[in-house]
């Protein structure tokens, strides 16, 4: 079986989809692995270190694309790159598959079986495989990073014979994984930790990193079936925003991972919330990317608004790219080795497998999964 990697081709994306050290684990399976040249470059990584590796490199994308049964990559591929693809051939890569519906359809149309990175589910037995959380995971950290080097505040208490300095005070609103290693990183500075999230269950786990919980009753919330968060009502958000409003009155930096599953994020944060904070605070918006959860955030720029500084940069784990390519690398060398028949030297596509009926989105020229036919109903 040829596993194809091209290059990514998003100019802000500084990640990569494959190191070689991954690379490796598959050529010692008996995979045939080609790759475009240049594919590690912006992280440092010489061709040579992938021809070590076991790979052949390619200098043609287009023959590479045409010539791969399966092809691993990190960002959705362009619509016109599908046509290119071999088909009968499998695509890995994060899709956005609920709002993609032309690059679906594209998929599903050249007879490509699609697997959507997005889709792989929370399950312990997908851990290692699970993309969403291993970016998000450093997200929360570069977030509160970038937070701290935007404020003209230390985040620890410092006593020195001139005076003493108190703790910067962070607020993390949403509190899943991006959340809850925000929460850990902040607290490792030093800062004092307020969190807020709509699933109860999220209380004891702030507390177990040293985080305040901020109780605030919304009535009935809950969680769905794969664990993630329902979206509000209009009163229980409002009743939210109010809770909120006092704690954003006194933070210095308030982190915003809300997000609802395959849908919109919620605003969490309006204009008279931001106009509360004291000038010079600053605001890190991650969901800006799918609609923001902080009124006035703007995707790859940031916005003063009152002297309360909003940042709406994307792609964060970008920021930290070389850690995030090892961990997307992992997610996709162990997915690809999890159906891995050594004897065939290829991908045994278990159609009824749990994991990947989660994340199959096409497969033999129709859309096949559950999740994405029903959004679209
Ligand atoms: P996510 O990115 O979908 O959302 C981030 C957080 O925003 C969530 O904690 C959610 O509850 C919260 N949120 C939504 N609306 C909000 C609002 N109005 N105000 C404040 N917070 C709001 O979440 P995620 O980090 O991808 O995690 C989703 C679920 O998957 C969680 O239950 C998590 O524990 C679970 N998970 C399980 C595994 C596993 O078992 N293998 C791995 C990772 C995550």
């Amino acid at each position: 079986m040829i596993i194809g990697i091209p290059k990514e081709t998003l100019s802000d994306e500084t990640r990569t989809s494959l190191i070689p050290s991954s690379v490796k684990r598959l050529t010692d399976q008996g995979a045939e692995v080609v790759f475009e040249a240049g594919l590690g470059l912006r992280l440092g990584i010489e061709d040579s270190e992938y021809i070590d590796a076991g790979a052949k490199v390619s200098t043609d994308r287009d023959q590479l694309l045409a010539s791969a049964d399966m092809v691993l990559r990190l960002r959705k591929p362009a619509l016109d790159e599908i046509a290119k693809l071999k088909k009968g051939s499998i695509h890995i890569s994060f899709l956005d598959p609920f709002n993609e519906h032309e690059l679906v359809d594209a998929f599903a149309a050249h007879q490509i079986t699609a697997i959507s990175m997005e889709m792989i589910p929370r399950t312990t037995r997908a851990q290692k495989m699970d993309a969403l959380s291993s970016q998000a995971s450093l997200a929360g950290y570069a977030m509160v990073i970038l937070a701290a080097e935007r404020l003209d505040k230390i985040l620890p208490m410092m006593m020195t014979p001139a005076g003493t300095i108190s703790p910067s005070r962070v607020f993390i609103i949403g509190a899943g994984v991006a959340g809850l290693q925000a929460v850990a990183t902040a607290k490792r500075l030093g800062a004092r930790v307020d969190a807020f999230d709509t699933r109860p269950v999220v209380k004891e786990q702030v507390e177990s990193l040293g985080g305040k919980f901020v109780e605030i009753d919304l009535g009935d919330t809950g969680q769905t079936e794969g664990g993630y968060a329902k979206a509000l009502t209009p009163e229980q958000i409002e009743l939210q925003r109010l809770g909120q409003k006092k704690v954003m009155a006194q933070a210095d930096i308030v982190i915003t991972t809300a997000q609802l599953f395959g849908r919109k994020a919620p605003i969490v944060v309006t204009t008279d919330m931001v106009e509360a904070m004291k000038p010079g605070s600053v605001i890190v918006d991650l969901a800006v990317e799918s609609g923001g959860n902080v009124e006035g955030s703007v995707a790859g720029e940031e916005v003063i608004h009152n002297g309360v500084k909003i940042i709406g940069l994307t792609n964060m784990p970008g920021h930290v790219a070389m850690n995030a390519s090892q961990m997307y690398s992992a997610n996709l060398h162990n997915l690809v080795l999890e159906y891995w028949d050594k004897e065939q030297a290829s991908f045994d596509l278990k159609l009824d497998d749990d994991i990947l009926k989660g994340c199959i989105i096409t497969h033999d020229g129709e859309l096949v999964n559950d999740m994405i036919k029903n959004s679209r109903a």
